[in-house]
């Protein structure tokens, strides 16, 4: 394993034992449900939106250290964003993720979101990865039902 693949792994592992912004968020004006059923990840997202700005984002949930530590961290790096950043973050995040690391995407623009690069190599936790970001992308489309990945 590479030193940089390492560390990744350590953040990964940070995240996943302490979540943060693990919590219900009092006053969330959206949020949504999302279930990866093939690896049993539940998650919920809060938000709270303010002209489009994401003043506030928790989630709480149960599920697999991807997961949840995918959530931990897009909840820290949504915080203060635009709904438009947020989307867009999301499809760099996609990207990544599904093809790779490499090639027309700049680690430094997902920040520490990096961490999950390696992700693009077991295509089964792509879903594990993704699964907050399709729970978020429904809050704040205001959708009720629930997301599944399936
Ligand atoms: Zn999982």
């Amino acid at each position: 394993m590479s030193a940089l693949s390492e560390l990744y792994q350590e953040v990964i592992l940070d995240h996943h034992k302490k979540p943060r912004n693990f919590y219900k968020l009092k006053g969330a004006n959206r949020s949504a449900e999302g279930d990866n059923p093939l690896c049993g990840d539940r998650i919920y997202v809060y938000l709270q939106l303010e002209d489009g700005v994401i003043r506030e984002i928790s989630f709480q949930g149960t599920g697999c250290a991807i997961s949840r530590a995918s959530a931990s961290l897009m909840t820290a790096s949504l915080k203060g964003k635009t709904q438009a950043e947020a989307e867009s973050l999301f499809k760099k995040f996609h990207r990544m993720v599904t093809r790779g690391g490499n090639g027309s995407l700049d680690p430094a623009e997902l920040g520490k979101l990096a961490v999950f690069s390696g992700v693009s190599e077991f295509p089964v936790r792509v879903k594990c990865a993704t699964l907050a970001w399709h729970t978020l992308r429904a809050a704040l489309k205001g959708k009720e039902e629930i997301v599944s990945t399936e």
